[in-house]
């Protein structure tokens, strides 16, 4: 994606080539927005070095001459004060020409150019969502004037020094005689001499870095690598604690510890919200570290969101984002998964048929759901907060996940009557509590938003009888009900369809449903004005307040659905609704008595649109419907004198 600046293609003189528009963009917020926390940049270039690490040790499983005679893997970190440079340098896995260009020239991630349009320009809120994108490489230049890359492939060819000053462009040039891996050398900005500070480096990996699993080792030392100086012989004892953080017993690993591994594995800014770290033995053995973000990533919708946890097979790292071991609706999770049984070779492929990784992967969604449900009872506050945020995902589970549906109802929460504003919510288990004695049935109304679903018609009779009903307004909503039929043997009712039964009185039978309804006079005009657009007309017991209301029959697609079948382009067969008029309200009196049929039928019209657009749902013929309006209002106000 990046365009060549320099005409000159030869692979032995240097190259000038341009960011990717996006990266550029990226690398200037980084800049300018996380200025204040920039020691950061040292766990990214670790977290890196690191990865690039498992990588080599991953591919030398096949093939161990890639490792050659250096296979004690290490992350060096050295500095010369007087030059004003720092250089992380890991033995890993290296880059080609290409990989360089693709990796520190492009950003690949999907929907960056949608994430960038989000950005406001304001630095505070800018700067979270630059966290949850992942800072990443580009944050060196958050304290260098100018990075170098010098980077050999462990698989061969010619080394590569990469350079930029972070603004439009980089530049190639062919490296020789590197050692294996890559060594970002930093050329620190004139305010950034701290970093070249031996107390100040090993301060900052013992806090960020103490997790990785290799030795990270910090000293003084001109000239890593091009040393011409052979017998400098530098302190070579690793800072951290060089253990891989989930193989450590639960007890010895702190909580600032558990926080700083996250950041490395989830590539997020900010804390995780809650963990859970177990070590299962029995018919599989396997280590499990899992953590629940803060924060939903921007991209959570997107199909092609890298999602899963990192897989290690004894320690070794096989992959990254193995979504196997996670159903969809926990995409979220973040976290490690080592098995002990697992072969060391094993491919996506294998994983999705093996039925190991079927029964880890049912034991994980239940460690996670019981971490939810924990966090639920002990912290709702909590709760709260990780509900806001993937409160939809999980309703997607209780939708799909049958195995584990009554578990995920409990974990539920809906906004309701009861709560007064769309942040009150309760669980299902709330509901039943509150119910009123005689009643059997959980009331719930589905609408676009909290607004119309709380100002709906159709809860007027509830709200009356003081009857809770649950509000439902997120797009999901409609689907996960039609796939909920009860919760601990309490029937869900939609509100807003067919012939509501209010606690205490029996349900109508099915053959003299519509008995009253016919016996009111109204029944038979109204039906004579707009019997084509509905499937029926009835006196209703929903109302108070409200003329009139459209309910649906109960089989319906109801409106939320409706609208977004639609908007998928799907054509959708016409449903009718039925029409209910409250016969106690005012306006139907008058009705009653409106000689002129024409009059009558133009009242009854403009009755059927505001049900409609009461509920949130469209005019067909909104023109039609304005003039009618208009002709009333012209009746209503006093003529002008002249
Ligand atoms: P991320 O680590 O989330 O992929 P980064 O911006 O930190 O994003 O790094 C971008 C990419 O550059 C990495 O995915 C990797 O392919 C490559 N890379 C960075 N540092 C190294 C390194 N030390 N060795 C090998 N590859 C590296
Ligand atoms: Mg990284």
């Amino acid at each position: 994606m990046s365009d060549t600046q320099s005409e000159n293609q030869s692979q032995s003189s240097s190259e000038t080539l341009n960011f990717q528009t996006e990266a550029k963009q990226l690398l200037q917020l980084m800049i300018h927005s996380l200025y204040s926390n920039r020691e950061i940049f040292l766990r990214e270039l670790i977290s890196n070095a690191s990865d690039a690490i498992d990588k080599l040790r991953f591919r030398a499983i096949e093939d161990a001459s890639l490792l050659g005679d250096d296979a004690d893997f290490r992350i060096d970190i050295t500095f010369d004060k007087d030059a004003g440079t720092l250089t992380i340098a890991d033995n890993g896995i290296g880059m080609t020409r290409d990989e360089v260009i693709a990796h520190l020239g492009t950003i690949a991630k999907s929907g960056t150019a949608e994430f960038l349009a989000n950005l406001t320009g304001d630095q505070q809120s800018d700067s979270q969502l630059i966290g949850q994108f992942g800072v990443g490489f580009y944050s060196a230049f958050m304290v260098a004037k100018e990075v170098e890359v010098l980077t050999q492939s462990a698989a061969g060819g010619d080394g590569v020094r990469w350079r930029s000053s972070g603004e439009d462009a980089y530049s190639l040039d062919v490296a020789t005689d590197l050692p294996r891996g890559t060594q970002v050398i930093l050329h620190l900005q004139e305010d950034a001499t701290e970093y070249a500070e031996d107390a100040r480096l090993r301060h900052i990996v013992t806090r960020y870095s103490d997790h990785i699993g290799v030795p990270v080792r910090v000293f003084s030392t001109p000239g890593y690598g091009a040393s011409e100086d052979e017998e400098f012989v530098p302190e070579l004892e690793a800072v951290n604690s060089a253990q891989a953080l989930w193989t450590r017993s639960r007890s010895e690993v702190g909580d600032e510890e558990y926080k700083e591994f996250y950041k490395h594995v989830s590539n997020d800014f900010e804390d995780p919200l809650n963990w859970s770290h177990n070590r299962v033995e029995g018919k599989f053995e396997y280590t499990s570290l899992l953590y629940l973000p803060k924060r939903a990533p921007f991209d959570l919708y997107n199909r092609e969101l890298p999602k899963g946890l990192k897989l290690y097979v004894q320690r070794v790292f096989i992959m990254d984002d193995a979504d196997q071991f996670l159903p969809l609706y926990l995409r979220f999770v973040k976290g490690v998964i080592d098995s002990n049984d697992l072969p060391l070779n094993v491919s996506r492929e294998i994983l999705q048929q093996d039925e190991r990784v079927t029964s880890i992967r049912n034991a994980v969604t239940k460690r996670v759901l019981s971490m939810l449900e924990d966090m639920a009872k002990k912290d709702p506050e909590q709760y709260q907060a990780f509900w806001k945020e993937f409160g939809e995902v999980i309703k997607e589970g209780a939708g799909e996940d049958f195995a584990n549906r009554q578990a995920i109802m409990k974990l539920l929460r809906f906004a309701s009557t009861h709560g007064g504003n769309s942040d009150k919510t309760a669980s299902l288990a709330d509901y039943l509590e509150r119910k009123k004695e005689d009643q059997e049935s959980i009331y719930y109304i589905c609408a676009e938003t909290y607004e119309t679903a709380s100002r709906s018609p159709h809860l007027e009779i509830f709200k009356d009888k003081g009857v809770e009903v649950l509000l439902m307004f997120d797009r999901i909503d409609e689907w996960l009900m039609s796939s909920l039929s009860e919760f601990e043997g309490v029937p869900f009712v939609d509100v807003m369809r067919g012939d509501v039964t209010l606690p205490g009185e029996s349900k109508p039978e099915e053959d003299n449903e519509d008995s009253d309804a016919e016996e009111h006079p109204l029944t038979e005009r109204i039906q004579a004005v707009i019997g084509e657009k509905v499937e029926g007309v009835r006196p209703s017991k929903r109302l108070t307040d409200s003329p009139a209301c459209l309910v649906l029959s109960d089989y319906g697609v109801g409106i939320q659905m409706r609208k977004i079948l639609e908007a998928s382009g799907q054509s959708m067969p016409e449903t009718k609704p039925f029409f209910e008029f409250n016969a106690e309200h005012p306006l139907l009196h008058r009705l009653d008595t409106e000689q002129d049929e024409d009059r009558f039928a133009e009242l009854v019209e403009l009755l059927f649109d505001q049900a409609s657009l009461a509920e949130g749902g469209t005019l067909q013929d909104p023109a039609t419907y304005v003039s009618r309006m208009n002709r009333l209002l012209m009746d209503l106000l006093p003529a002008n004198e002249a």
